[in-house]
């Protein structure tokens, strides 16, 4: 098989759904193996608490990811806006190197920027206060001085507020902007962008002149997975991995 790198993001992990953490393992062992890296855009998790909790599902995502890891496959994530307390120790189990959001990537020798896509949602201002705030130093290290009961406590609550506030604003809100996609395309100068956070996938190229640039969108893992899988030739594939 050609030489080609993976990309997933939104799996929202969660010890409420193992058929999504089943798929996963299964994914990791018998394709992502065979791939030269797999690039984790944010979501891993559907929350994070912190390295220091020791819920199993971390555990089992460790010790898998480390595997592929240790197989020769290199492993990279970016963080998103339900795991993005995740940190170097818990990145160091896993194997996998952190890379700052947004971030362009030479792939195969095409610059490719990788983001989780939360940051284009610019017209959402209520959810940009909320995540320039608790993206602050300072209140990270407060958060995660409490108790492990208090901060899932805490997510639980800021779930809530979450899927309140969606419920509560237009489609297009909730969307990326378009005039911060077309700033990201000049600021970087790339012609590709990768991202999820939108749980809306979709291979967006422009209408009047499609070889100029590219937005893919992955999906989540909710009911099933999404991957795209990009070849060193240049072919790009983005599909829906069936749960068993
Ligand atoms: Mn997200």
């Amino acid at each position: 098989m050609s030489a080609h790198t993976l990309f997933i993001s939104d799996l929202h992990l969660d010890a409420s759904r193992p058929q999504a953490t089943a798929a996963f393992i299964d994914f990791l062992a018998d394709e992502a193996v065979r791939a030269d890296a797999l690039y984790i855009l944010g979501d891993l998790f559907e929350a994070w608490l912190g390295d220091d909790d020791d819920a199993p599902l971390a555990d089992t995502v460790a010790m898998a990811l480390h595997t592929l890891e240790q197989r020769g496959v290199a492993v990279y994530f970016q963080r998103g806006n339900r795991d993005f307390l995740l940190g170097t120790n818990y990145a160091r189990r896993c194997g996998m190197r952190l890379l700052p959001d947004p971030s362009v990537i030479d792939l195969y020798a095409a610059p490719t920027l990788l983001s989780h896509g939360d940051l284009l949602c610019s017209d959402d201002i209520t959810y940009q206060q909320f995540r320039q705030q608790v993206r602050s130093p300072e209140w990270q290290s407060e958060f995660l001085a409490q108790p492990l009961s208090e901060r899932a406590a805490f997510a639980v609550r800021a779930r809530a507020a979450s899927h309140a506030h969606q419920q509560g604003i237009d489609e297009t809100i909730s969307d990326v902007t378009a005039d911060t996609v077309n700033q990201w395309f000049e600021r970087f100068g790339i012609q590709r962008m990768i991202h999820g956070h939108t749980h809306r996938p979709a291979i967006h190229v422009p209408a009047a002149d499609p070889g100029t640039w590219q937005r893919i969108v992955l999906g989540d893992w909710y009911h099933q997975g999404s991957v795209l899988r990009i070849a060193a030739d240049g072919e790009t594939t983005l599909r829906c991995l069936p749960f068993a």
